[in-house]
């Protein structure tokens, strides 16, 4: 599943592509993924020019000179293909710029999401308006962090997912920066002291600039936005290596709660 370092490498392959682009085709290929594609989505979007693109948390936003910001998300198995030799079934949208170059959305499973808004309202798209700081922001900090955790009884791992507290975070990610920061994942979210949640902040930092910096990474098949073949697959410090040695010698370890896994060091993470 795409996360945080993938949207952002998704959306910088993007930009090398459409930034300043005309967009002469917009071509949504079905009338809905996750949620309906706007119906108006070809009409607003053929003939506007790319002013920027940026992400919000796992969401992609592309801006046009008409006012207008798409807005999409990969979901669980979506990814941009650049210049694809052909369209297939699973490419639900499709835009070619004036340069000739084209961009297909694929997204087998259809998980994803495709939406344009006002360019000047897009803080106020339903998604963005409950969401917490960008954990690579300025905003998320540990007195920040220790603020929203207060007296909270639920485990650290399922306060670092709540998307309101902060924002983009996923599963492999916070695996990884729990056992950087040696916190274990059930341990009550308000029992972390500043110190550790200090170590916390960073870790996050350092295990989303570490993938976005090798390029994203995932566990599925997954072409670089620029089309290239062999995207970057990362070795993790805990995620998908139960049975397998943790660095500090011990063994991972796995549980599952409510169908999601959870890797983990009961040596080094107390
Ligand atoms: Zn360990």
């Amino acid at each position: 599943m795409p996360e945080l370092p993938e949207v952002e490498t998704t959306v910088a392959g993007l930009r090398s592509v459409l930034q300043d682009a005309v967009l002469t085709r917009v071509e949504p290929r079905r009338a809905d993924l996750r949620f309906p594609i706007p119906v108006d989505l070809r009409q607003r979007l053929t003939g506007a020019k790319v002013t920027a693109l940026s992400r919000r948390a796992k969401y992609g936003l592309i801006d046009t000179d008409r006012g207008d910001t798409m807005i999409f998300h990969l979901g669980m198995s979506g990814r941009w293909r650049v210049d694809p030799e052909e369209i297939g079934k699973h490419d639900h949208l499709v835009v070619e710029t004036a340069a000739g170059r084209v961009l297909s959305l694929n997204d087998p499973r259809r998980f994803g999401s495709i939406d344009l808004v006002r360019s000047d309202g897009w803080l106020s798209y339903r998604p963005f308006t409950q969401m917490g700081p960008e954990p690579l922001g300025t905003d998320f900090t540990s007195d920040y962090l220790a603020e929203r955790l207060t007296g909270k009884a639920t485990s650290i791992k399922a306060a670092l997912l709540d998307q309101r507290i902060v924002a983009g975070l996923g599963n492999i990610y916070v695996c990884e920066a729990l056992n950087m920061a040696g916190i274990a994942p059930t341990r009550a979210a308000g029992r972390v002291g500043k110190v550790r949640l200090a170590m916390l902040v960073e870790a996050i930092r350092e295990v989303l600039s570490a993938a976005i910096v090798a390029g994203g990474s995932t566990l599925r098949d997954y072409a670089r936005p620029d089309g290239e073949l062999g995207y970057f697959s990362k070795q993790w410090r805990v995620y998908g290596r139960e049975g397998e040695p943790c660095l500090c010698g011990s063994t991972v370890l796995r549980r599952v709660d409510g169908g999601r896994s959870t890797f983990y060091c009961a040596k080094c993470q107390k």
